[in-house]
């Protein structure tokens, strides 16, 4: 894996540099992702704090709950971030906004708990693939 990872948002205002290692690489399936994203999970990474550089504007940060802090693009609003206080020292960052997210393997599922039906991987391998939009 590269130790140098580029990634950003979608209108590009917001870009970061991750020098270092990812680890937990994990789909999240908790009610508070799935809000913040609008997708069925959210995937992500892990890395040291001081291992992320933002790169052009900063992000906006949401407090989602009191110990929890969101970051987003204060433009497009892609999910960028997540911070909890009980690990200061970490960041997570999502894995579909870096440029070649083919890079990360997803290692577990955490709240599933909360997961809805059709997020399941069962449910997606059975469904009718087209390459583009469906026409
Ligand atoms: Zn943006
Ligand atoms: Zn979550």
């Amino acid at each position: 894996m590269s130790s140098i990872l580029h990634g950003g948002c979608l209108c590009g205002a917001v870009h970061y540099r991750v020098h270092g290692q990812p680890f937990h690489v994990t789909h999240c399936h908790c009610v508070s992702c799935r809000k913040a994203s609008g997708a069925a999970f959210v995937t992500w990474f892990t890395v040291r704090l001081i291992e992320l550089e933002w790169l052009g504007e900063k992000p906006l940060f949401y407090h989602s709950s009191t110990a929890a802090l969101r970051g987003f693009c204060p433009h497009c609003g892609a999910t960028l971030s997540y911070q909890h206080e009980s690990d200061p020292d970490d960041i997570d960052l999502t894995a579909a906004s870096l440029d070649m997210p083919d890079v990360l393997v997803p290692e577990f599922h955490i709240w599933w708990q909360d997961h809805i039906s059709w997020g399941e991987p069962q449910q997606q391998a059975v469904l009718p693939v087209h390459a583009r939009s469906r026409d």
